[in-house]
């Protein structure tokens, strides 16, 4: 079911209560007037990596090094409260994704398909770590593979807000 809510949290169409995760949401438009699509997820690898204090790291594979960037991690916050939005507030200024610990990820982007693809990299990034971990440990790429990766973007028309593999 989608609802249709204003900035102030009234429905406007739609049937039933909005999660209590909308707020994230509307920070989300609050502070990037260039967004125009917000996705929160629970997706279960990614957020293992932040319930084992393991760091995800986006930048061992090219996909993700173009599309994710080196993702930040928002520190735990009480699900439903307006801790959580505050939570990530300066980290989605600085990156389209931001996993949020012990909980989710939230992925914005200029559509709901944008989003989503981030979502599901960001996943697939958690996923083939572990695999690799399971198989003596990631070999990461080395700065200067990094950053020709990361001069891809333009190439790839990527226009994504991203944090550098250089920032915390
Ligand atoms: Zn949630």
């Amino acid at each position: 079911m989608l609802l249709v809510m204003n900035m102030e949290g009234d429905v406007l169409e739609g049937e039933g209560r909005p999660s209590t995760e909308y707020k994230l949401h509307r920070e989300v438009y609050r502070r990037r007037s260039d967004i125009t699509a917000v996705i929160h997820a629970h997706p279960p690898k990614a957020v293992a990596f932040t319930i084992a204090g393991r760091r995800l790291d986006t930048g061992l594979l090219p996909e993700c090094v173009v599309t994710l960037g080196n993702v930040p991690v928002a520190p735990y916050a009480l699900p439903g409260t307006e801790a959580l939005p505050r939570s990530m507030t300066e980290l989605i200024c600085l990156s389209d994704v931001v996993l949020l610990a012990r909980h989710g990820s939230v992925t914005a982007g200029t559509s709901l398909g944008e989003a989503f693809k981030k979502l599901e990299k960001l996943e697939q990034c958690a996923q083939i770590q572990l695999y690799a971990e399971a198989l003596g440990g990631p070999k990461p790429f080395s700065s200067r593979e990094i950053a020709d990766l990361e001069g891809l973007r333009g190439h790839y028309g990527v226009n994504s807000r991203t944090m550098s593999f250089g920032e915390a």
